[in-house]
């Protein structure tokens, strides 16, 4: 399989002086679903920022699909954005949209074709299972239905890779489940996932890539691994 993301020898100084990623060595194969664990300060904000170019490392280069993203210009961030959705904690809808605008937002933005819009929109919000909901407005959403928004629209575009930093952050545990029902759809249609939690119960029962941080350091890497860390 290819490598869908490629780091090598990665450094973060912040400009504090903070070394937030130490030397970070890492493939993830085109299809993977990855875990990101690690105590609080570990590196996984920061790891998570340089995959869809938030942060520029310090030192090293990182492959997206084969396009070292370290050495891109500025202005040719937003086009390699597409390729990434990305997913947060803390969902970021624009509260005066309805749910179907948020979503399509996402593809105006791109300037797709309006005819395709609709098209997809429909698509992403049966796949998170919020079609009978589009016309309602974030605040009349409970907290797991915002985030099965926010996910139906990092993957309008059909990214290859999907990132989520604490995407159960959130939210309670029968809930985080359906959000992982989700990603588990998406991981199945061939969408990398890197998803950073510390959501132990999920990382645990779910099997995946594990991959632990521990001062800006890659300290594990077990395929099906546990999320290890003591409560
Ligand atoms: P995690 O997500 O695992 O909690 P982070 O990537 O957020 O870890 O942080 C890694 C280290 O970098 C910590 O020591 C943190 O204090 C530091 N750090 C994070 N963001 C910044 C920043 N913007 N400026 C300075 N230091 C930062």
């Amino acid at each position: 399989m290819e490598d869908m993301i490629l780091m090598q020898n990665v450094w973060k100084a912040y400009p504090n002086g903070v070394m937030a990623l130490n030397g970070v060595d890492l493939s993830v194969k085109q299809g993977e679903f990855v875990y990101v664990v690690g105590q609080s300060g570990a590196g996984k904000s920061t790891f998570i920022k340089m995959i869809f170019r938030e942060l520029k490392p310090t030192k090293g280069k990182i492959f997206i699909n084969h396009k070292n993203i370290a050495t891109l210009k500025d202005r040719q961030v937003p086009y390699f954005r597409r390729k990434i959705g990305v997913v947060f904690q803390d969902f970021r809808l624009l509260p005066k949209m309805t749910v179907y605008e948020n979503v399509a937002f996402a593809l105006e933005v791109i300037e797709e074709h309006p005819r395709l819009i609709k098209k997809r929109v429909m698509e992403v919000l049966d796949l998170v299972g919020l079609k009978h909901k589009m016309r309602s407005f974030p605040d009349q959403l409970s907290g797991g239905e915002q985030q099965r928004v926010s996910i139906a629209r990092s993957i309008c575009n059909r990214p290859p890779v999907l990132i989520a930093d604490e995407p159960t952050g959130n939210l309670d545990p029968e809930t985080s489940w359906q959000i992982m029902d989700v990603f588990t759809r998406i991981n199945d249609q061939g969408t990398t996932i890197v998803m950073a939690t510390h959501n132990r119960e999920i990382v645990n029962k779910l099997k995946h890539r594990v991959i632990a941080l521990e001062g800006g350091m890659i300290v594990r890497d077990e395929e099906e691994g546990d999320y290890g860390y003591e409560a």
